[in-house]
């Protein structure tokens, strides 16, 4: 853990500071389903329900002191959002460049449109992250999120159904390695993220599919950030051989269910060093 950077991995946060520069947002996704932010809003804020709004007074919150990683999520890249807003988000990050900043998308068309669009080149502190959730929108979304110049990575959460994303993974063009011995590409995934459902309706996640991911990052290098199972939980016991087993699903709830996976928990973020 750095100087600064004082993210709360415990609680399976990979940021410090989450922002919602959009409000509102519509569902593009089986992910979506029980979004909490659109919950949120039917709850408190009903007479904006489905307009999208920028919120540009918010990026004062960039003006940070001490370096911060910010996760900027409700998306920015959704088709509501002007071009201006994007660049005016740019902008202010280039200006704040002690800032680590994570741009979550689930709509990576429009990232790479914008991406593509001459400026400056990108700072290793922002990094664009797309997330899926089950085979058919990583197959669909990756490889185009792959062509997203910069560091990238990819959250898969909620996983709803096991995701084989090897080929992406081991997807490597000129290779290098950073310190610690993970390899880096401009056009691969640099990391990955993972979590369970969480909240009212929450769907459970198996733990062959998490230990799918793992391995498959493993295999290729690729640093694995396990968030935790979300509200359904895993009774982890030694079977005969005195091997670590996974039993039935119980609904924990978050705290309880955790961020242990096979004995430990896996806290690999590239951004915190
Ligand atoms: S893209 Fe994100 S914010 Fe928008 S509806 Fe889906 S989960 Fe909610």
């Amino acid at each position: 853990m750095g100087d600064f950077i004082m993210i709360d991995i415990n609680k399976g946060r990979y940021w410090d500071e989450g922002i919602t520069l959009v409000s509102s947002c519509t569902k593009c996704s089986p992910g979506c389903d029980h979004c909490w932010a659109l919950a949120m809003e039917q709850r408190f804020k009903p007479e904006f329900k489905n307009q999208v709004q920028c919120h540009p007074e918010r990026l004062k919150r960039f003006n940070t002191r001490k370096p911060k990683v910010f996760a900027v999520w409700n998306d920015l890249f959704h088709e509501a959002v002007p071009d201006e807003f994007i660049h005016d988000v740019y902008w202010k990050m280039y200006r704040e460049p002690q800032n680590t900043y994570l741009i979550l998308t689930k709509r990576p068309q429009r990232m790479l449109e914008y991406k593509q669009s001459p400026h400056r080149p990108l700072p290793n502190k922002i990094w664009h992250g797309l997330t899926v959730c089950n085979q058919q929108e990583a197959d669909e979304k990756i490889p185009i999120f792959l062509r997203v110049p910069g560091k990238k990575f990819l959250s898969i959460e909620p996983m709803l159904a096991p995701i084989n994303i090897q080929l992406e993974l081991l997807q490597m063009g000129n290779l290098g390695e950073d310190g610690r011995g993970h390899r880096m590409a401009s056009d691969n995934i640099d990391a990955v993220l993972l979590g369970g459902e969480t909240g009212p309706g929450a769907r459970p996640m198996q733990i062959e599919w998490v230990r799918s991911i793992r391995d498959q990052c493993q295999g290729a290098n690729v640093p694995f950030f396990f968030k935790g199972w979300g509200k359904w939980g895993v009774n982890w016991m030694n079977d005969d051989n005195g091997m670590i087993a996974g039993s039935e699903w119980m609904d924990k709830g978050i705290k309880k269910s955790g961020r242990v996976l096979d004995g430990r928990t896996h806290d690999d973020l590239p951004w915190v060093k």
